[in-house]
């Protein structure tokens, strides 16, 4: 069931400027209500790669910016080990609204419903059409199922090209925070390798064009 639908709240004119200005006043759905802001998609227009992951964290909502916690600190480390530019690429979310419980002083946060994406994507469709990425890399299962349907099962999709019209290439692999959750150093350690080496798929795939 839908709970919201963020298209009233589109700008006519679709730069990233008015998008910003306008997705942060959204209320299309309730995630506005509890969070701090909207957090919208960052990088420049015509960015090469555009890395679409799930929604903001608690350090993202109180500062504004997407991927600027831990998450974000393990993304940009593994750029670098591939050398990809941040200034190359554009980050954003399928949900600007950052979801999360109040247990204490802590905020932890929730998975957003299908609802709950369904209404915040016509943000991502609009910041797609503006950027045109060459290379479409999605982080994690809430952004695959997003982008190409409830039948995604990022273990299978992860780390090479996948068929879609989304941008003439498109790639999947983990989101960052995966690799934060792992139980151990090892497993750890074995998450960040993989997820470097999905990335150098993507760098490989944009050298190649
Ligand atoms: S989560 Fe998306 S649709 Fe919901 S209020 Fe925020 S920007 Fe709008």
């Amino acid at each position: 069931m839908a709970t919201g639908d963020a298209t009233p709240f589109l700008p006519e004119r679709k730069s990233l400027t008015a998008l910003r200005a306008a997705a942060a006043g959204c209320r299309g759905c309730h995630l506005h209500e509890p969070a701090t802001q909207t957090v919208f998609g960052e990088g420049r227009k015509r960015s090469r790669v555009m890395l679409v992951g799930e929604m903001p964290g608690d350090r993202e909502d109180r500062e504004g910016h997407p991927f600027v916690g831990p998450a974000g600190r393990e993304l940009d480390a593994a750029l670098e080990r591939v050398r990809i530019a941040r200034d190359e690429v554009y980050i954003t979310n399928v949900v600007k609204h950052f979801k999360f419980e109040e247990r204490g002083k802590r905020r932890i946060h929730q998975t957003p419903r299908k609802g709950e994406v369904d209404a915040c994507l016509p943000w991502l469709r609009a910041e797609l059409d503006v950027v045109r990425p060459e290379v479409l890399v999605i982080l994690g299962a809430t952004a695959g199922k997003a982008l190409c349907g409830s039948g995604f099962r990022l273990g299978a999709a992860r780390g090479r090209p996948l068929e879609s019209e989304l941008a003439p290439v498109v790639m999947a692999t983990i989101h960052p925070a995966a690799i934060l959750r792992a139980r151990d150093d090892e497993a750890r350690a074995a998450e960040r390798r993989a997820f470097v080496a999905d990335l150098e798929a993507v760098a490989e795939a944009l050298a190649s064009r």
